[in-house]
């Protein structure tokens, strides 16, 4: 049992402990190190299920023992977005820096709501790093969130502040308000969860049909506003996305950000792992017109390979982003010395007050890595997209499904009933711990899905997941046709 200090939680026995947390520190590194020879997946036990079901019986268990449930029972069962194999979903892959970066922002425990402190600088710094990186002013603001779904969802509101005024947050949206949105069929789920959250509504968003390219139809989306202001809608908010989560398609952003400015709507880029391609030289032009943005979110935790989580809102306009969310409370007034300095906060600027140390691993991340080093990893994740489009264009068993604009591929295996064989054939890959893909649908298609996140990730892995996409195909087919 870990034995306490009387009155505290701290370790009576420093040394013991600082001998445990050694190994468990040496035990991760070990992990890491030998990714490679474990499976990507595999499936969960019941036994080990169970054990996770079990009320707390109230007996403390000794730390190394926890550490013991940890190694054996949940580390080996996790989704294995660490290993070079994986490629279901757009998940990053996480770095031994950011996992260090996450074990001292723990210790140090601090609370990024506000106060005069340098945790909050870090923030700051990271914030003027990101407004460099995608050439926005000084004025512009920048706030950690989990993810992109909350930088969606701070943007809506903030756009809706600025259609609405301020007054918007008192009197809420009278019914009379007519609000529209506007993103393409293929944007993420978490621009209409967003709307819904704003209470704006989801069928107040028009999803913009895509051309081949899988990109928003802008003429579409012109024609659509114009439908909209005769109707007696008010259009507020477009959102275009660079790297769309099913086949990494970027928007025309710099045309949609020339519509925006003429119909003088908000224009949101959902840049969720796409935006920190403006760190890779030979995919940054493409963002072209990211720059215009009035707001970007993207997340650290894909390309940008920093641990879970720590997503990013970027707002053009930091006065209009600070009167969204602002709110005055006795409890957090302001002074200009001590400890309550250093106002605005970042609670200011979210609906979260006490917040975590998420800039920490970010700032790690870039400063250890290098900019040039990140932009590097995501180059070639999409030159291993490349590689593997061909690898599939060669293979006469496999057919490309979408065009290859990122780091994305869909494709599947040829054959009869070839919906319902493939979905088998991506469950076998993924029990098979090989390799992990997931799977979308692409012009009423089932597609298998590879997305090439992590920068573990060589052409060995894309080897592997070919070859056994091949072999389980092969057999999954001929035995649904003996059967
Ligand atoms: C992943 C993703 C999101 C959601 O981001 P979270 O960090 O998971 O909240 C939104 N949009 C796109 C394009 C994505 O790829």
């Amino acid at each position: 049992m870990l034995k306490t200090s009387e009155n505290t939680l701290d370790p009576s026995d420093w040394q013991a402990f600082r001998t445990q947390g050694q190994q468990m520190l040496d035990d991760m590194l070990g992990y890491l190190e030998h990714l490679r020879e474990q499976p990507v997946w595999q499936p969960i036990p019941q036994e080990v299920r169970d054990l996770f079901r079990q009320p707390l019986n109230g007996e403390p268990l000794d730390l190394a023992a926890a550490h013991d449930v940890f190694m054996n029972k949940i580390l080996p069962y996790a989704v294995g977005n660490a290993h070079p194999g994986f490629m279901g979903w757009v998940h990053g892959g996480g770095t031994p820096v950011g996992m260090l970066a996450e074990m001292l922002a723990a210790g140090l425990n601090a609370n990024l709501g506000g106060r005069d402190q340098i945790p909050v600088e870090v923030e700051r710094q990271v914030v003027q790093w990101v407004r460099n990186l995608f050439g926005f002013p000084d004025t512009s603001s920048g706030l950690f969130v989990t993810g992109t779904s909350m930088a969606n969802l701070i943007s809506v509101l903030i756009a809706r502040t600025a259609a609405l005024g301020g007054s918007v947050r008192q009197r809420g949206i009278a019914s009379g308000q007519r609000l529209a949105a506007y993103t393409s069929a293929c944007a993420h789920i978490s621009i209409a969860q967003a709307m819904d959250i704003a209470g704006i509504g989801t069928d107040a968003l028009r999803m913009i049909p895509v051309n081949g390219q899988h990109q928003m139809d802008v003429e579409a989306l012109e024609r659509v506003i114009a439908d909209d202001r005769r109707a007696g809608m008010m259009p507020f908010f477009i959102a275009g996305t660079a790297g769309t989560v099913d086949v990494g398609a970027i928007d025309h952003l710099d045309t949609i950000a020339e519509i925006a400015r003429r119909e003088k709507t908000w224009f949101h880029v959902d840049g969720a792992y796409g935006a920190l391609a403006m760190l890779a030289g030979d995919i940054a032009p493409r963002l072209k017109g990211i720059e215009r943005a009035d707001s970007i979110a993207f997340d650290f935790h894909k390309w940008g390979q920093a641990p879970y989580d720590a997503g990013f809102v970027l707002v053009r306009d930091g006065a209009l982003h600070y009167n969204t969310f602002a709110s005055p409370a006795a409890y957090l007034k302001r002074e200009t010395r001590g400890m309550a300095a250093g106002s605005p906060w970042p609670c200011d600027f979210g609906p979260d007050l006490s917040r975590g140390f998420r800039a920490l691993k970010a700032w790690f991340t870039i400063k250890v890595y290098g900019p040039e080093k990140l932009g590097q990893v995501i180059s070639n994740t999409c030159a291993l997209a490349q590689y593997m489009k061909q690898r599939i264009e060669a293979s006469p068993a496999l057919e490309l499904l979408a065009p290859v604009a990122l780091n994305i591929v869909c494709f599947r295996y040829r054959c009869k009933d070839a919906d319902r064989i493939n979905a088998d054939i991506v469950v076998a890959l993924q029990e098979s711990g090989i390799t992990a893909p997931s799977s979308t649908a692409i012009d009423g298609h089932f597609a298998i899905r590879a997305a090439i996140v992590n920068h573990r990730t060589n052409m060995s892995d894309i080897d592997a997941l070919i070859n056994a996409t091949t072999k389980f195909g092969e057999m999954i087919a001929t035995h649904k046709q003996t059967s």
